[in-house]
Formats: structure tokens, sequence, C-alpha cells
């Protein structure tokens, strides 16, 4: 029998076409947009007039993976610790760039605090918090002069939460007048695109190179945040910041994230992101940098750590053995990264299955690159272990993840260490 392979299409990303920026803390330039990779991001959450506190998040969020990490500068005493805050991390080692955070009184602070304005490497300014009036053109001006004074990238950061209202109001009197009006939320994706896109416009005009702009519209819906992006990607090249804004705690907050992110990078728009999650108490700062580097990597747009396929387990496996072994083994290839990283060049790529019972185990353990098919209920107590697509051996008795967590790390010396 013939089968038909026309109608086939394999998934993939597609590529992206805006205009690379750069962001630049003394040697270290992190590109954004054009063929570099997509960006992670993220913002820290303590006081930044506690320069230490801030500094030592600064450094967990980088460590984490985040490329680029943004702090609130809110008041003359937050933007006087700013040099403090990167001469620590400058100590420590940790040469991320930082991102100036600014409403209200960026232009300010932008200009009373110079030696501010050069320890950052971007700023974000919120067109819709610059002020109002005939002030509001003025003030941007301030902080766009800020940014070509000491050559600084500059996000156009805008969110419908604080979205220019003067602007909302004349589109919506503009479309009360059309034959056909367009609804409310059209009329919102207009002006978040329009305000976004005015406001770089303006910030070209005063001298600010293209390739130093980045562009965000945030909104806190899925849907919408789609229309935004979509339309601002075809109605402008700008490197694009992506975010859902106040996307919400735990797995809520996680999936519409990654449900909203991913849609986007898929079609190739989204240069850079950061997954905005309200921490839980007591969880991490670094779990929204998790997630960004997961949502990335399940797209296959970028590999961070070797990745476990595990099953979800069922009535074929009513023990935990396969459970804990497959977080062991998760648990233990990300805290051993920092240091691989170095030492197995490509150990990041690498695939692990730890999979529950015969049905899928060995079939799933050989497309993985080493893998481990447990005993399901009722069946012999032995695992066969799976190497590049071969069974290379059977592990029987207590020591079973033990003797599996050797194979692995005997692998990647073998794979991937120096020869
Ligand atoms: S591999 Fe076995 S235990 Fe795991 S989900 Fe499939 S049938 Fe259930």
């Amino acid at each position: 029998m013939q089968h038909d392979f026309s109608s086939l299409v394999l998934a993939q990303p597609l590529s992206r076409r805006s205009r690379q920026a750069r962001v630049v803390w003394r040697d270290r330039v992190v590109t954004v947009g054009g063929d570099a990779p997509v960006r992670v991001q993220s913002m820290t959450n303590t006081d930044t007039v506690d320069a230490v506190g801030t500094a030592i998040q600064v450094k967990e969020l980088a460590l984490a993976g985040s490329e680029l990490v943004r702090i609130t500068v809110n008041t003359p005493e937050a933007a006087e610790q700013v040099p403090y805050i990167r001469e620590q991390l400058d100590r420590m080692g940790i040469d991320v760039p930082l991102i100036g955070d600014f409403h209200y009184n960026g232009h300010r602070l932008l200009t009373d605090f110079p030696a501010m304005a050069q320890a950052l490497s971007k700023y974000r300014i919120n067109p819709g918090n610059v002020g109002k009036g005939d002030k509001k053109d003025k003030q941007f001006a301030m902080m766009i002069e800020a940014a070509v004074k000491h050559d600084k990238c500059v996000r156009i950061g805008v969110n419908w939460g604080s979205l220019d209202q003067e602007l909302l109001v004349d589109l919506m009197d503009e479309n009360a007048k059309r034959a056909e009006p367009w609804d409310a939320k059209q009329v919102m994706v207009q002006a978040l695109v329009m305000s976004a896109l005015d406001s770089a416009a303006y910030a070209r005009e005063l001298g600010m190179n293209p390739d130093q702009l980045i562009i965000s519209c945030k909104v806190s819906g899925v849907q919408d945040l789609i229309s935004v992006y979509r339309a601002l990607a075809a109605r402008c090249d700008y490197a694009l910041h992506l975010g859902l804004t106040e996307a919400g705690m735990g797995t809520k907050g996680t999936v519409a994230s990654a449900t909203a992110l991913g849609v986007l990078l898929q079609e190739g728009i989204g240069d850079t992101i950061r997954v905005s999650l309200t921490p839980q108490p007591g969880e991490a700062r670094t779990q929204e940098v998790a997630v960004a580097l997961e949502v990335l990597q399940s797209l296959g747009l970028r590999s961070f750590n070797p990745s476990v396929t595990a099953c979800p387990g069922c009535g074929r496996t009513t023990s935990t053995t396969f459970q804990v072994l497959a977080k062991q083994i998760d648990d233990y290839l990300r805290a051993q990264m920092p240091l691989w990283k170095a030492k197995y060049p490509g150990v990041e790529n690498m695939k692990v299955a730890v999979m529950g019972c015969i049905v899928n185990g060995p079939g799933e353990s050989k497309h993985a690159d080493i893998g481990i098919s447990l005993p399901g209920t009722g069946e012999a107590p032995a695992a066969p272990v799976f190497i590049d697509g071969q069974k290379a051996m059977t592990l029987r008795g207590e020591g079973i993840a033990n003797e599996f967590h050797q194979i692995v790390e005997r692998y990647i010396e073998q794979r991937f260490g120096a020869h």
C-alpha cells in the first residue's frame, strides 16, 4: 500500500524578521531581535533602595538564566542606589545588563542622577505614564535625551493598565464617527499599538537610533495579547519584548503565559520574553525565569537543560518509584548544569526518559539519548536501560535509582566530555 505524505507539513517556529537591538554593559553585549536567540528577561521585586538585597536577587535571576534584569527606579533614593547595585554585581562577576523601570518621574531621575543613567544598560519608558497634556512630549523627550546622551537602549513599554488615556479618548471619539464603528476591543488594540509606535517615531525624531529601540504592548488576556502583537509585528520591524502582563500565580499564570507566548513565538513574533508570575508565598522569584526557559526549550527555540521525558503514570504502575526517579534525575541534571555548561558543551540538548511500564517505556526510552523503562505492576522486577536507541543493560533490585544515576553520569562524560 502506498502512503500519501504530500499533505504532511512538519511544524516549526517561523523565523523572526525584526531589527536587531544591542543591550550593552561594558564588554557584555546582549543582542535582541534579528537572528539572535529569543532572550529571557525578569524583574526584581526588592526595594531598589535596598542595594544589597536587590543585587543579590539580580544575581539569583541571572544565575537562573535571565539575560537581562529590570529593576524599579521610582524615587531619588532608589536612583541613588543604582550605581552601587551595579558595582556589587560587577564585584560578584555578574555582568547581566540592568534595565531601569521608570514611571511618572523618569524624566527627573534620569536628568538628576547621571551616574544612575550611566549604570543602567536600558531604560523602560511607559508612554502612558510620562505626563499629561503639554508636559507629556516634553518629559518623554527628556528621557530620550538621556538615552541618547548615555548611548542606551530604550524599551517603549505600553501596558493596557496604564494606557495613554488621552490617546484612547481621541480614538474612541474618532471611532464613534465611523459609519461602522469597531468594537471596544479593536479600539483598545489600536490604541496600544499606536501609543507604542507613535512614541517610537518621536524617539527617532529626537535622535534615537532605531537599533536602540525595543517595543512592547502588554495586556493580561491571552487572545488580546495575540491580537496586539500580530498587529505590532505587521506594522513595524522593531525588536519586540513579549509578555503577558499580570499573568497571575501558579498554574494559571504559567499556563496563560506559556499559551500566549507559545502561539506568538511559533509565528516568529517576540525577540525577548518575560513571564510575569506572581510568586506564591515562599516561592522563589526565579520561578518566572524557569518558566520562560521552559517555554523556549519546549518550542525548540533554545536549549538550556537536558530534558527528562516521564510518563504520567496510570493504573499499570501503582508504585511511585518512577515518579521519584524522574524527579531525582531532573533535579540532578538541573543542579549540575552550572558546572556542566562549560565542562560538557552540548549536554543541554540531551534527552533522558524515565518511564513507568512496558507499554510506552521501551519505545520512549529508545527515542531518548538514554532512557529507563521501570517495571509496572505485575511485571518482572527488571528495568531495561536504553542508550542511543539500543538496549544496553537491565537493572534489578533495590539500587536501580543509584545505578541509573551513575550510568547517566558515565554517558555524559563519554559523550560530552573533552577527549
Ligand atoms: S508508560 Fe505505562 S505506566 Fe506510563 S502512562 Fe504509559 S501505560 Fe501507564
